[in-house]
């Protein structure tokens, strides 16, 4: 044995290909709580002279044997994560037999128990928890699972594929066996074992296959796994319809697992779920609740193609499927739901995390150079700004040739671990594009800012000139122009559309003229969000109003309108900054009551558009991030909002909330929170009758966090109400500790505090700990303060995570992506704890990699 050094920094360029095929494996799995025995026979055949070299961790070596032969432990070598054969035949089985601990495993990966369930999470790299491997995703080979395990307490036992045998071995004991005939790498296998409710139903596939289908969750749990099943069956039929692509194998399993470090995962034909994304009824789950779920089984059944079919050559290349199937299952979400309303918070989402992402210490190309830890490739440039790039490509080829791309691609490479390259080149070669300048998006960092400079002279010629550059960031200086797809169109003061159609900025500057028109048009630019870019532009006000007014791309109504408020919120952030006298301007508050009257508009569009811009989009805007300023600004606008339209947003509520549709709650509730918001008597008391006559989840939960503005004896009657009624369900009682941790009262951290203490919290619960600690890390007002040593709390919690779950302790490092931005006072606080913690040796490469850049 020897023992761990520095973490090595992993490079793309180093790529190698595997010295070793793997024909085939058979595993055998011993199910013990504290003693499980792993025995695998696995087929090698040698490509290339080199020792074989496995991985493995945390594992018990029982025996080892080369076609039957014991190997004797001079001709292997072991280390903390190696095992490695220097000798071996170009052809042989190897057997292998070690012992795990599923029951001291708290970090969720490997095997582990969750609830008294045994189930695995193998991706990226955690299959070596389980037995020694080649644990790479480019080692595709075909499995044979078998399961033995205690009768009464795991009476279900499953694995990947298909199940072919099942029987009482007596003694209490029982087995299965499963085969899955298709080649998956390591990270796709899966096994859950445990005492499950299940709800089954049928799906036909368009050639006539009947597959079977079960969503597994606790006991009683059941009634809640009806929404997730219909979600799987839309998602068959949509990949069916959109994509020609049908399901595979004759059973489909979901389970539902309280504890998971990630939303879910596709593993073949088993995919394993957080319990939040499977488990919902009207009464626990909210309506972004049901869209989510819906959008996760999608995402995860569209996998089967995108990702297991066809996988990633290695992990540099994981948007390979993150990206295209989040793009995916943005199309299916967008088909399923309202279009516009889909593309909206879709962008919400991308400017929030992925925008601050790249305008911060973490940012890095779509496909990375190099990392210390696999774990901390799951980011949101990854995956939403990977997907950004795919539905660019579908821009630019149209949606009949990124269908003819999307054949091609499973045409060549079906069964294979392949590239980002290898999919561009199937997509632009069917259709006679160049991607060349094109796959800059993969390579480059950053968001493009492009400079939009407009000119209209008296003979009726009216030119856009459009530059494009990049944010003043180190990893940045090197970027060549990216290859930039903008929708357009051109409106008159009347409303009238005189043009649209596609713009390709590919180089520094390009200009655009339109002739004999009668005046200057609005230009509305970047129509549906068609590229991931910064518009820099100073539009005048009466622009915006044109196109709040007019204009026919729904997205671009709503943007101008955030545009508005973005605008306004940093002039108000720059005086109150400047300790200046300032006052909101009237135009905006009218503009806003404008759209609140206006019933043409859908409620749920309208709940968006009179939405204020998002802290983390804010953050990016302002040289120096003062939360104060930044909470103030917006609590300014939405106080003038309300005085002067206060009957206004009374009567919209008291209508919406007679209607009782998704978008009346939507729009309701949002008018709700700006009632209390602006501490008025009425938002206090129609949230206090909102709450105790709730039917619904959706309207209880918006209603405890309106009321949270208030320190009334209402709130805290509402609060403990909900509290107690939830506090045994794993999944509702994360929503209470999600209102604890994002409220801007002054008592939050206290209540933070307090709510590690109450039953029901598990410190070792990935969901607790995202919905407290990440939930808390993320409110810029009761975080980022020197007041109450909230840092130095934080940095202890994260360590104390840490040590049991590197995984979690890394999304909790992320609160500190903002400290370069932080006021001179607490940038210093926040890095002096996170110095602490960097001089800490214990601290994991996962949430090192990311701590270490916040200096
Ligand atoms: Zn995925």
């Amino acid at each position: 044995m020897t023992t761990k050094g520095q973490p090595q920094r992993q490079y793309l360029k180093d790529y190698t290909a595997p010295a070793f095929q793997i024909d085939s494996v058979q595993l055998y799995f011993n199910l013990h709580e504290t003693a499980t025995r792993v025995k695998s026979k696995i087929q090698f055949k040698k490509s290339a002279q080199q020792p074989l070299v496995l991985n493995g961790e945390n594992l018990k070596l029982i025996s080892i044997a080369i076609n039957d032969k014991k190997l004797d432990s001079s001709v292997y070598t072991l280390t903390d994560e190696t095992l490695t054969i220097a000798q071996t035949p170009d052809q042989f089985e190897l057997q292998i037999e070690v012992e795990i601990n599923p029951e001291a495993n708290k970090s969720c990966e490997g095997l582990y128990l969750s609830q008294g369930i045994f189930c695995t999470q193998c991706e990226a790299e955690s299959f070596r928890k389980i037995t020694y491997f080649m644990d790479r995703p480019d080692v595709m080979t075909k499995y044979t699972v078998e399961i033995e395990a205690d009768e009464k307490k795991y009476p279900v036992l499953m694995s990947n594929g298909d199940c072919i045998d099942k029987k009482s071995l007596g003694g209490g004991r029982h087995y299965t066996k499963w085969i899955d005939p298709f080649k998956k790498p390591a990270y796709l296998f899966a096994l859950v074992a445990g005492d499950l409710g299940v709800v089954q139903d049928h799906f036909v596939t368009k050639s006539g296959k009947k597959v079977d289908l079960f969503v597994y969750a606790s006991h009683g749990k059941q009634d809640r796994c009806h929404f997730a099943m219909e979600s799987l069956k839309k998602s068959m039929k949509w990949d069916e319809e959109r994509f020609g692509l049908e399901y595979d194998l004759n059973q489909y399993m979901i389970v539902s697992i309280d504890d998971f470090n990630m939303g879910a995962m596709e593993n073949k034909g088993l995919n394993v779920f957080n319990s939040r994304l499977v488990l919902a009824d009207e009464k626990t789950a909210t309506d972004n609740d049901f869209h989510s779920i819906e959008s996760v089984v999608g995402h995860e059944y569209f996998h089967n193609w995108t990702g297991n079919r066809v996988t990633c050559r290695n992990w540099f290349e994981l948007s390979l499927k993150e990206g295209l199937t989040v793009f995916r299952d943005q199309e299916f979400s967008a088909d399923m739901n309202s279009a516009a309303v889909q593309r909206i918070t879709d962008v919400d989402r991308l400017r929030a995390r992925q925008f601050s992402e790249d305008a911060g210490p973490n940012s890095h190309p779509v496909r990375p150079e190099s990392c210390l830890a696999v774990d901390n490739f799951y980011t949101a440039t990854i995956y939403e700004k990977g997907a950004e790039v795919i539905r660019m490509m579908q821009t630019i080829v149209g949606r009949d040739g990124f269908r003819k791309g999307m054949d091609e691609y499973f045409k060549r490479h079906d069964g294979q671990a392949v590239t980002i390259e290898d999919f561009a080149a199937a997509i632009s070669e069917p259709n006679g594009q160049d991607f060349t300048q094109f796959k800059r998006w993969y390579s480059q960092p950053g968001t493009p800012i492009v400079t939009v400079q407009e000119n209209f002279s008296n003979d009726g010629t009216y030119t856009v000139t459009l530059t494009q550059s990049n944010a003043d960031l180190d990893n940045q200086k090197k970027n060549q122009p990216f290859y930039i797809p903008l929708k357009f169109g051109l409106i008159t003061n009347e409303g009238q559309e005189i043009e649209k159609g596609l713009w390709i900025l590919k180089d520094p500057t390009q200009t655009w003229t339109f002739k004999n028109l009668k005046a200057k048009p609005t230009l509305s630019l970047n129509r549906e969000f068609s590229a991931p870019i910064k518009l820099k532009w100073s539009m005048p006000h009466s622009e915006m109003l044109n196109l709040i007014k007019f204009d026919t791309d729904a997205f671009n109504k709503r943007e101008a309108c955030q545009k508005m408020l973005l605008d306004e919120c940093l002039r108000l952030i720059t005086a109150l900054d400047a300790g200046q006298n300032v006052t909101v301007k009237t135009e905006i508050i009218e503009a806003l009551g404008h759209l609140l009257k206006d019933n043409s508009l859908d409620p749920e569009f309208k709940s968006l558009i009179l939405s204020l811009p998002m802290d983390l989009v804010l953050a990016q805007e302002v040289a120096v991030l003062n939360p104060v300023s930044l909470a103030q600004s917006k609590k300014m606008i939405v106080k003038e909002f309300v005085n002067k339209y206060k009957t206004d947003l009374i009567a919209a509520y008291q209508a919406h909330h007679a209607k009782n549709t998704r978008g009346d709650r939507a729009l309701k509730n949002l008018v709700l929170g700006l009632l209390c918001s602006a501490q008025t008597t009425e938002g206090h008391d129609l949230a206090e009758k909102q709450y105790f006559s709730a039917a619904n989840m959706t309207d209880s939960i918006y209603a405890l966090i309106a009321i949270g503005h208030f320190d009334s004896s209402a709130q805290q009657k509402a609060n403990a109400d909900f509290y107690n009624k939830w506090k045994s369900d794993s999944v509702v009682f994360n929503k209470w500790l999600n209102v604890q941790a994002s409220s801007q009262h002054e008592k939050t951290f206290e209540r933070v505090q307090h709510s590690m203490t109450v039953q029901g919290f598990d410190s070792n619960t990935p969901n607790n700990i995202y919905n407290l600690h990440g939930v808390f890390g993320n409110n810029f007002l009761r975080f980022h303060t020197v007041e109450h040593n909230t840092y130095q709390w934080y940095c202890q919690e994260l360590l104390r995570v840490d040590a049991v779950n590197p995984q979690v302790a890394a999304r909790m490092a992320q609160a500190f992506n903002f400290t370069q931005k932080l006021p001179a006072n607490l940038k210093q606080a926040a890095q002096t704890e996170i110095s602490k913690l960097l001089n800490n040796p214990q601290l994991s490469k996962n949430a090192r990699e990311l701590l270490e850049k916040c200096l």
